[in-house]
Parts: C-alpha cells; sequence; structure tokens
C-alpha cells in the first residue's frame, strides 16, 4: 500500500468521528453533571469536540465499577494465559488501528502524524504485547524456611489502580502504565491529561473488543484539579500511578497523606544534561543526537536532552553542528508526512516556553538559533528550534523545565566539572555522555545523579529498561519486568509442617 500523502490524511481527518464520552463499566457514558469542555487542535486553533467534563462524581462511580469487577475476578483471578491472549489480541488492535489511533494524536496534541504512527503507536502496541508475553513466565518464591515449614511469598493485584497521565506522549504514557497494571490483574480509572482526551477514550473500546472484562479499564476525561484531585483523594483507590510535572507529583503525595495512604508512583520532569567530551567517538552522530533529543516532540519530552555540556574547544564547532540539525527540524503541518516537528500542544505551552526564551535573553545567554512563534497565520501553535550559547547553569533556562524546543548550552573543563553541572539540578532524570574512554564513561556514569544513563547514545535501550526518576524527578520505574513490582502486593503465606 503507498504512504499516505497530506492529502490522504487530511481526507481521513474530515471524515473521523470522535469519541468524546467517559468509559464507565463497559459503556459510553455523558459526565453526571452533563458538562463537557472544548477539545481544541494546536494545528490550527479548531474545536475537534466537546469532551465529556469528569468529576468527583464520575470518579466514585468509575471506582466503585472498578472495585466490583476486581471483586469479580473474572479479570483480577483468571489465568495469567488468558490475560495474555487477551493483552495481545488488544496489541494487534491497536496495531490494526494505528492510523485513525496516530491522526487522532497529531490532531490532539499537535505531533508530526507519522511519529504518532511510527514511535507512539508502535510504542503502545509493543506494551501489551510485551507485558502479555511475560506475564505468564513469571514464577513466585519459596523462602528458605526449613523443613518446619513452607513459607510462600506471592504476588496479588492491588486492586484499584488509578493512572493519571499527561499531554506529551498520550496514548503511549497511558500503555506504559496500563499494560503492567493489567498484565497483573487490577482494575484501572485512567484519566487522561485534558488537552489530549481523544486516544485514551478510543482506546477503551479496543480492550473491550479485546476482551478486558467491563469495569476493569474506565476511562475519565477531565481536568486535574477536579477529576484528577478526585481521584488522588478516593478512598477506595489503592494506587496511583501519575506522570506530569514535579509540582503535581507532589499533590498526589499530599492527597495520598490526607486520604487512604494510597501508594504513589510518580515519574516526573527533568532536565537532562547531555555531556560531550572531547574524546567523543564521532562528533557528527553526537551532534545529530544532540539536536533530536531535544527538538523530537516540540522538546516537550520529559528527558529531553535541554541542557547540552560541551568540553571547551569543540563548542564552536560542535554547537555550529547542532545548529544544522535545528535549521532541518523547522515546524511544519503535523498531517505532512515530511514534517519532522510540529506544534506545542497548546496556547498557554506558548506561553510559557516564549517567557522562557525571553529570560534567557534578559539573563544573558545567547540567543544563536531561533527563538521566535512561527506560521501564525493557520491559527496553530509553532515555535522554531531556538539554541542558546553562554549558558551559565544558574540561569533559570538551565534549571528549569521549559518543556519546549529549547536548548541550553554549556561549557567545562575537565570532567570534575561536568558533573559538577550535571548534578546541580533538582532533577535527576536521565542523562547522556558522549566518550570513547570506556574508563572514563564507567566512572562518570557511576557519579550522574540519574535513573538513567546513555553512554554514546541517547535512547536508553527501550521497554526493556527500567525508566524513572532520582530526585525530584519521581518515585518509581515505569518499564522492563520491575515496573510489574508497583502494582502487585506481595503476601508472605507460612505453612507449618511440624
Ligand atoms: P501536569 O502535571 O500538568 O499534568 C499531568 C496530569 O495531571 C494531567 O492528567 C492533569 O490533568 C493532571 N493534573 C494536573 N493538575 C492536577 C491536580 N492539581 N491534581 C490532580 N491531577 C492534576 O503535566 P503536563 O503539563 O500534562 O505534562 C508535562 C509534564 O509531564 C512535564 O513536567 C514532564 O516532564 C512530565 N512528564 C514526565 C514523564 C516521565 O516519565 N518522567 C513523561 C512525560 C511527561
Amino acid at each position: 500500500m503507498a504512504a499516505k500523502t497530506l492529502e490522504d490524511w487530511q481526507k481521513m481527518r474530515d471524515g473521523l468521528s470522535y469519541r468524546n464520552q467517559a468509559f464507565i463499566d463497559g459503556k459510553y457514558v455523558d459526565a453526571v453533571s452533563g458538562k463537557t469542555f472544548e477539545n481544541v487542535s494546536p494545528i490550527d486553533g479548531r474545536v475537534l469536540a466537546k469532551v465529556a467534563e469528569c468529576d468527583k462524581e464520575d470518579v466514585d462511580l468509575a471506582v466503585k465499577a472498578a472495585r466490583r469487577a476486581f471483586e469479580a475476578g473474572t479479570w483480577s483471578e483468571a489465568a495469567p494465559a488468558h490475560r495474555k491472549a487477551v493483552l495481545l489480541k488488544l496489541a494487534r488492535l491497536v496495531q490494526e488501528n494505528s492510523e485513525e489511533l496516530a491522526l487522532l494524536e497529531a490532531l490532539d496534541m499537535g505531533k508530526p502524524v507519522m511519529m504518532a504512527k511510527n514511535v507512539d503507536m508502535a510504542g503502545v502496541a509493543n506494551n501489551f504485547q510485551w507485558y502479555g508475553e511475560a506475564i505468564d513466565k513469571i514464577y513466585d518464591e519459596i523462602a528458605p524456611t526449613g523443613p518446619a515449614g513452607l513459607g510462600l511469598i506471592t504476588r496479588e493485584p492491588l486492586g484499584v489502580i488509578g493512572a493519571v497521565v499527561p499531554w506529551n506522549f498520550p496514548l503511549m504514557m497511558s500503555a506504559w502504565k496500563l499494560a503492567p497494571m493489567l498484565a497483573t490483574g487490577n482494575s484501572v480509572v485512567l484519566k487522561p491529561a485534558e488537552q489530549s482526551p481523544l486516544t485514551g477514550i478510543r482506546l477503551a473500546e479496543l480492550a473491550m473488543e479485546a476482551g478486558i472484562p467491563e469495569g476493569v479499564l474506565n476511562v475519565l476525561p477531565g481536568f486535574g484539579e477536579t477529576a484528577g484531585q478526585a481521584l488522588g483523594m478516593h478512598m477506595d483507590v489503592d494506587a496511583i500511578s501519575f506522570t506530569g510535572s514535579t509540582e503535581v507529583g507532589k499533590y498526589f503525595l499530599q492527597y495520598s497523606g490526607k486520604s487512604n495512604m494510597k501508594a504513589i508512583w510518580l515519574e516526573c520532569g527533568g532536565k537532562s544534561p547531555n555531556i560531550i567530551m572531547k574524546d567523543a567517538p564521532n562528533l557528527d552522530a553526537a551532534a545529530q543526537a544532540a539536536g533530536m533529543a531535544i527538538f523530537f516532540n516540540s522538546g516537550q519530552v520529559c528527558l529531553a536532552s535541554s541542557r547540552l555540556l560541551v568540553e571547551e574547544g569543540i563548542k564552536d564547532e560542535f554547537l555550529e553542528k547542532v545548529k544544522a540539525v535545528g535549521k532541518f527540524m523547522q515546524p511544519g503541518d503535523p498531517l505532512d508526512p515530511k514534517t519532522m516537528m510540529g506544534t506545542m500542544v497548546d496556547k498557554s505551552q506558548t506561553k510559557r516556553v516564549m517567557g522562557y526564551i525571553e529570560a534567557g535573553q534578559k539573563e544573558g545567554a545567547k540567543l544563536v538559533l531561533g527563538g521566535k512563534q512561527v506560521r501564525q497565520n493557520t491559527g496553530g501553535e509553532y515555535i522554531e528550534p531556538t539554541i542558546f550559547d553562554n549558558v551559565k547553569n544558574d540561569m533559570k533556562i538551565a534549571q528549569e523545565e521549559i518543556f519546549g524546543p529549547v536548548l541550553s548550552t554549556l561549557t567545562f573543563k575537565d570532567t570534575e566539572e561536568a558533573l559538577k553541572i550535571a548534578n546541580d539540578s533538582i532533577y535527576g532524570l536521565y542523562a547522556n555522555l558522549w566518550t570513547n574512554d570506556l574508563t572514563k564513561a564507567h566512572k562518570m556514569a557511576r557519579k550522574i545523579r540519574a535513573g538513567s544513563v546513555n553512554i554514546n547514545n541517547t535512547n536508553g535501550g527501550g521497554l526493556v529498561m527500567p525508566f524513572g526518576g532520582y530526585k525530584q524527578s519521581g518515585i518509581g520505574r515505569d518499564g522492563s519486568l520491575h515496573a510489574l513490582d508497583k502494582f502487585t502486593q506481595m503476601k508472605a503465606t507460612y505453612i507449618a509442617l511440624g
């Protein structure tokens, strides 16, 4: 089949119908209040749909349905092999519907449709497949108690879990959570971000088709301060897995303390250093990766390498190469298959990012690329790839998470200074280091306070590696088999044999 053109995607968009209701207990329903909110596309400002605005009452209904389903045991007590079969079917359904899902994602949050298809939807399907395949291959333990008894250490699902996700990879972040939660037999209430509810709502239908029983997956579109808070405060939710800002992550810790002490797992912000040593094996490859690592998804990526730390002596040469990547990544129509970079998620994100660009200039950093809004005639939210040079690590643009296509460049004179700058951050999510010296690489990796350290790459190895933060970047890990620990409870059963 020939690859889709811009016109093909536009035609598909014009024929789309949008699921816009909440999904509770196996059915699409309006919010109890009847309220809706406008779902605006950042591509051109058009209203895509009026979406159910869920609040406390809806959260309560969804949690009750989730609890009933959990206690009925059709999913929570199903054989792992059954859960595997259902999750594998869901993975297939995501693949079969990946063009529609990618288009919904592109329209909803402005990422290039081809990236939504090849990165996001491929990743979503892979998550359901990977955890589905894993779940019937995991054994429990027997404790070394001696002949007087038999000590069984088993894992049970937690119960009802809330998943609260951001807008930058809406369905992918949902799948990171849903796949291990569902594989381990939990019931789930998913709250997508208000900026990007469409794919989460649509996924519920595919999950039902795959065989997830009624009540096991519920989806509640709505705002953070209302639906999100109600989920965090609910007395019958056993855990929350949250991905989003550090500020809101801290609210969830408070919600837990003020309600039922539910477990809180947090994947929060970052300000990742990308350290380029003079002896990097291939400066062209490092520069290409450095550009992609900040401009991909318009820089709206928690692990974006937003601080470029270059060893003195190679900075000017290296920066020229990164600028070339920025020039190539100019924003375009997300539905055009050639587009490499799309929009900011909404007007307020544009304002926030432009505010940081202004702050960088005021603080004395040197703007060497971009810095402007573009394509404003489209009604969309586009910002050029932007690079600052001469940044000091105490500047706002080096300390705060911008979450836009803005790179801050700093220099260092030796490994000690590189480490000092890299670790001088409240965040500790991700770091990259480029060097040909294996000993130096290992020594530095041990000293970097981040959940992931990549040597001579920026991609972290994918789903097989745990992902999460040190410091204020979060608590707990997504990805890999370690993600399963968060969504299960350990039970110790001791049988006396004497
Ligand atoms: P956000 O924290 O504003 O919102 C995330 C989610 O929390 C949304 O669903 C939102 O509705 C909800 N929320 C907002 N306020 C709330 C409140 N008071 N109570 C309860 N829920 C509330 O984050 P965002 O702007 O959607 O996403 C950007 C942030 O997400 C960045 O900081 C980014 O680094 C982070 N992020 C982290 C990871 C990771 O894995 N570490 C991945 C992607 C994004």
